[in-house]
């Protein structure tokens, strides 16, 4: 057998399922790992004794004649995640030693079906970022070149499954943050449909945009803890009432008219001209490339599609998502929850003192913005044109599937880069956001495969994602194709030297 931290997260369940392994004794070696790399910043908090506690009901659970794919199987939250147990801070020092007296209905479902929580994984401020160095506590490193970002904002997500420290976590996309780390740290990632998961109990960013998915090791990983994640949750007033359907079980399911060798025959992956400019670094075209070409083997054709507004995606989405943010966050007051200056004059003094010193420089950056954007005078110059330019974004990907079933592109223009290297720049930030952006304004599904490595001046080899967009409540077509891709390839199942 593989070492323990090696296996997928299907693959633990099927371990366990065998009695080739217990709970406890997967847990106790997580654990271990997730103390033994530390500096790789990936963890905020860590609840031993009450992961073991876990893993043993979980082991009971099964002794019993219980059965579950993922039942006895770790994991770690996204730190947006409220959870009842264990601090949540959201990577501000806004929320101070927070509490939350309920867990998110995304955690809630996936510790009744048995998932072990090991712990609360660091992210950007408020999910505002793309290489986590927004996070108020540390940066998070990337495990393929420890002097690179692991993308944001679900940055401790990614580089936790990466080092193999869990075989999966919770992640949230609100512009890329499930589908862009994954990419960076060489691990698969879904975005669901807006409203396929319960928004409630996550820390708001940009609640029209805000959603909730799982980082793993491969496509049937996800597929897997979607089934739990998924579904109507009457506590959050956009969550969709649309029927689950297995998604696992979709993923062997075959297409009319394929074959062993070409299981995606009939197949049509759209190709926005857009998702390919000139800008795009060579390598990372490259191994996009050489993704597609492994799909026309298996049976899909490419057709060329258009997303005209694609480079408009950046302006509309840094003008909606801070005009939310600035909403949103207007609750950090000092007052109710989180932290409070400890000398002010009077009430008006206490907000400002306390929000100036609870939020990073990236948060109320946001907030300006959007106060700005919101205000009267400006309102109709900008708020409200960037949301028809939302609606005319999403019209274009629904002309794109008239003539295809997925579209492909790359997830981001480079791969990971050095940490520092634009951290005092947030529009060279906003820029590589470019590719993510689109499908996040139109609410679609989204995600992340590897797809190669690209060698760097310096020697690094860094993994490339592929990013596969699907209509809406298309995540088990999206799933199926990428689950196609991983029997063929081996990109998904490779891990960072020394890990
Ligand atoms: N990078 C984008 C931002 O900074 C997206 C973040 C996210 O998806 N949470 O807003």
């Amino acid at each position: 057998m593989k070492d323990l931290h090696h296996l997928s997260a299907a693959e633990m369940g099927r371990a366990l399922d065998d009695k080739r392994v217990s709970s406890v004794e997967l847990t106790k070696h997580l654990l271990a790992r997730v103390a033994a790399h530390e500096h790789l910043g990936a963890f905020l908090c860590v609840d031993d004794t009450a992961a073991l506690q876990q893993a043993q009901a979980a082991d009971q659970r099964r002794a019993a004649g219980e059965r579950g794919a993922l039942l006895g199987v770790p994991l770690a939250h996204k730190d947006i995640f409220v959870t009842q147990g264990l601090p949540t801070t959201a990577g501000s020092k806004m929320l101070g030693d927070y509490r939350s007296p309920f867990d998110a209905t995304v955690v809630h479902k996936l510790t009744q079906a048995g998932l072990v929580t090991l712990g609360k994984l660091n992210c950007d401020e408020f999910a505002m970022g793309s290489s986590n160095e927004n996070s108020a506590f540390k940066p998070v490193k990337n495990p393929w070149d420890a002097s690179r970002v692991p993308g944001g904002s679900s940055g401790g997500s990614a580089a936790a499954v990466a080092a193999r420290l869990v075989p999966a976590a919770t992640g949230t996309d609100t512009g890329g943050s499930i589908r862009q780390p994954a990419s960076f740290t060489g691990i698969t990632g879904i975005k669901p449909t807006y409203g396929r998961c319960s928004r409630y109990g996550m820390i708001a960013f940009a609640s029209s945009l805000d959603q909730a998915g799982p980082l793993a090791h491969s496509a049937e990983d996800c597929a897997l803890l979607l089934n739990t994640m998924s579904g109507f949750d009457e506590r959050d007033a956009t969550s969709a009432q649309e029927s689950v359907p297995d998604f696992a079980a979709a993923l062997g399911q075959a297409r009319a008219g394929a074959t062993a060798a070409q299981p995606l025959k009939g197949l049509r992956i759209g190709l926005p001209g857009e998702f390919f400019p000139a800008a795009l670094a060579a390598d990372v075209n490259g191994a996009v490339r050489a993704a597609l070409a492994e799909f026309e083997k298996l049976g899909a054709t490419l057709v060329d599609v258009s997303l005209p507004r694609t480079e408009l995606s950046i302006p509309v989405y840094y003008i909606i998502a801070p005009a939310e943010a600035s909403s949103n966050l207007s609750r950090f007051d000092g007052v109710r929850y989180g932290h409070r200056a400890k000398h002010y004059t009077d009430l008006l003094d206490m907000y400002k003192k306390s929000r100036a010193e609870g939020f990073g420089p990236e948060v109320k950056r946001r907030i300006m913005i959007g106060t700005y954007v919101l205000s009267h005078g400006y309102y109709d110059a900008y708020y409200l044109q960037a949301q028809k330019l939302r609606r005319m974004i999403a019209d274009d990907f629904q002309a794109c599937f008239t003539q295809c079933d997925l579209i492909a592109g790359p997830v981001a223009p480079t791969v990971a880069w050095k940490l520092g290297d634009k951290s005092d720049d947030p529009v060279a930030n906003y820029l590589a956001d470019i590719f993510t952006l689109p499908a996040s304004l139109a609410g679609l599904p989204g995600m992340s495969l590897p797809a190669g490595f690209a060698t760097q001046t310096d020697g690094a080899s860094m993994p490339v994602g592929l990013q596969l967009i699907g209509n809406y409540f298309q995540e088990a077509q999206l799933l199926h194709a990428a689950h196609a891709f991983q029997q063929a390839t081996d990109w998904h199942a490779r891990t960072p030297a020394g890990f």
